[in-house]
């Protein structure tokens, strides 16, 4: 292999990689948003906008905050108990929540299941991700070793 032909090598592998990467976000942006959607958050295209172009920051402040309206505290309107807006039935007297309905239907059923499914694509992703990286580090060190053992024996011909 000459050198062009390595240069090309690792080009083609870093294009590969930048594609895979950027794929790998846009699914983690569609997680983020079914998610989003499924939680009944205000602003599901906003946070997968900022998931999907910014990464590990807004990732780990939205993993902070999915919850905060699913866990609104509401009373009881029958016993006066304190419980997270999202549960179909007072944990206290059983009666059924009318708030619940947005927070726990088909449709966030869906969106769900949907946030799982790109979740799991975006980091099959990351992991092809990884994979070329470390292939793309023992070429390198390959190929540094077999330049090296070049030079050696130019250096000091054999007769
Ligand atoms: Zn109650």
């Amino acid at each position: 292999m000459d050198a062009t032909q390595l240069i090309i090598n690792f080009v083609i592998i870093i294009i590969l990689m930048t594609l895979i990467c950027l794929v790998a976000d846009v699914f983690l942006a569609l997680a983020v948003y079914n998610d989003a959607k499924a939680k009944a958050n205000n602003e599901p295209i906003l946070w997968a906008i900022l998931v999907g172009i910014f990464g590990l920051i807004p990732g780990i402040i939205y993993l902070c905050i999915r919850n905060s309206e699913f866990n609104k505290r509401i009373f009881c309107p029958h016993c006066g108990f304190a419980h997270p807006i999202s549960l179909k039935n007072c944990p206290q007297c059983g009666i059924y929540n009318n708030y619940s309905e947005p927070f726990d239907n088909y449709l966030t059923a869906e969106y769900k299941k949907k946030a799982k499914v790109f979740l799991i694509i975006s980091l099959i992703l990351i992991g092809v991700c990884f994979i070329f990286a470390i292939i793309m580090v023992c070429l390198f060190f390959l190929t540094v070793a077999s330049y090296s053992d070049i030079s050696y024996y130019s250096y000091y011909p054999h007769y």
